[in-house]
């Protein structure tokens, strides 16, 4: 059972990657009945976290049976997901895939995958977030729009006053770069526009600028070169910079190249001053998936253990890809939604293969799993580890009791791996 009723201070907030930790909450019996500091997606997140649950058609045992019973007669299974839940849990689904030699992928294959294929080419110029607030004289948002996937990204770090930058309205200036005039865009100092798809000959066009060079055209991506000279300046000139970057940047005509060539832009700056960057990370522990998955693997997604060791392969051993050639005979689904967010092919697949989908709520891969179980939203109804954009782990709490019989995904994983084995035996 959870502690009496009363205020809970210091919460933090399970939605995206700020993983805000001054949420305080106010709870009467087994309801949270206010949520102060958190911004609406956080209102709606706590406040309404008893609606919309995953409904369960038969008793955990059975269904924790019929699972099992899908992942040994499986021949390819696939593991999907792990960005919406704690870092235990993760650990019991890699045990899983070990256990028949399945595939495990988290959701960063579909969102900043080519943010680790970058890093793994060209390093990892990452900060800490409180540097960003009490440092950073200069941020760039490049591909993102914090006001709408991060509502408090800037009001806490790149808005927010720090101790060597006394008023951060004043004393800060953010620039954005996107393809269209988002609300972030609309909050900055400067915006820049750019051509869909031109990020990487923009970031070579900046860098080259940078190294002196001149350049023998009028216009890179849509923009003049005298506006991107112009933030050349402002790079250089700042004490300390970090750029933020989103889908915009990972998921546009270049992918992992984007990447690539923006942390040699870090790098190239560093020679001028000093400069961070940082993936905003959306679901608040797709970081984790990826420590996690490096920590048990030796990978950070796309793991195969087909062959009775772990195998690395983005573009192989990823869902979307493994589902459009129609591979995994069997899924397993936890913390994620891929029928909501996958290409229609994948999607094709998934609807024909058994699916077990653990979840709090329903979502559209409830309506095609063959087993749905209904588990405890971690950071709400139960605790466990997760992992901010900026890579500091934090201690999610447990604030009011999961419906009744209800239980981690961690518990309800390791039910399955036991009773995976039992079969096996
Ligand atoms: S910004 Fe993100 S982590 Fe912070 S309160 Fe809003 S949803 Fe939660």
């Amino acid at each position: 059972m959870t502690e009496d009723s009363g205020m809970k201070e210091h919460i933090i907030c399970p939605f995206c990657g700020c993983l805000c930790d001054d949420i305080a909450l106010s709870v009467e019996g087994n309801q949270i009945t206010d949520n102060k500091n958190g911004c609406s997606i956080s209102q709606a997140k706590f406040l309404n976290h008893h609606d919309d649950r995953l409904e369960m058609d038969s008793s955990l045992e059975d269904l924790v049976k019929k699972a099992a019973e899908i992942i040994v007669n499986s021949k390819r299974l696939l593991v999907y997901g792990l960005s919406s839940t704690e870092n235990d849990a993760h650990r019991e689904a890699y045990k899983i895939a070990e256990e028949v030699g399945g595939v495990v992928d988290n959701t960063a294959s579909v969102c900043h995958g080519p943010t680790i294929l970058g890093s793994q080419e060209s390093g990892e110029p990452i900060a800490a977030l409180s540097e960003t607030r009490n440092r950073a004289d200069l941020i760039i948002y490049w591909g993102s729009n914090p006001q709408f996937a991060h509502p408090r990204h800037m009001s806490r770090y790149t808005r927010a006053d720090g101790r060597w930058i006394k008023d951060g309205k004043k004393d800060r200036q953010i620039w954005v770069v996107d393809i269209r005039k988002t609300i972030s865009a609309g909050v900055a100092d400067r915006f820049i526009k750019i051509t869909p798809g031109s990020d990487l000959e923009v970031i070579s066009a900046i860098r080259a600028i940078a190294r002196g060079k001149v350049l023998e055209v009028e216009e890179v991506g849509g923009q003049s070169v005298s506006v991107l000279a112009e933030l050349v300046e402002a790079m250089k000139n700042a004490k300390y910079g970090v750029l933020f970057f989103g889908l915009g940047l990972t998921q546009s005509k270049g992918r992992h190249r984007n990447i690539d060539a923006a942390i040699r832009l870090i790098q190239d700056m560093n020679h001028f001053t000093k400069w961070s960057m940082m993936p905003m990370r959306g679901h608040y522990n797709v970081a984790g998936a990826n420590k996690t998955s490096t920590w048990q693997t030796g990978y950070p997604y796309a793991v195969d253990y087909a062959r009775g060791y772990p195998r690395y392969q983005p573009g192989e051993y990823t869902a979307v890809d493994m589902l459009a050639r129609g591979e995994a005979d069997a899924v397993l689904n936890i913390a994620a939604d891929p029928a909501a967010h996958f290409p229609r092919d994948a999607v094709k697949h998934l609807a024909s293969v058994p699916v077990i989908n653990l979840d709090p709520k329903r979502n559209m891969t409830s309506l095609l799993a063959k087993v749905n179980i209904q588990t405890a939203i971690a950071g709400i109804e139960c605790d466990g580890a997760a992992t901010r954009m900026d890579g500091l782990p934090l201690y999610l709490k447990k604030v009011v009791d999961p419906p009744e019989g209800i239980l981690p995904d961690r518990d309800v994983l390791r039910m399955i791996y036991n009773e995976v084995r039992r079969l096996k035996k």
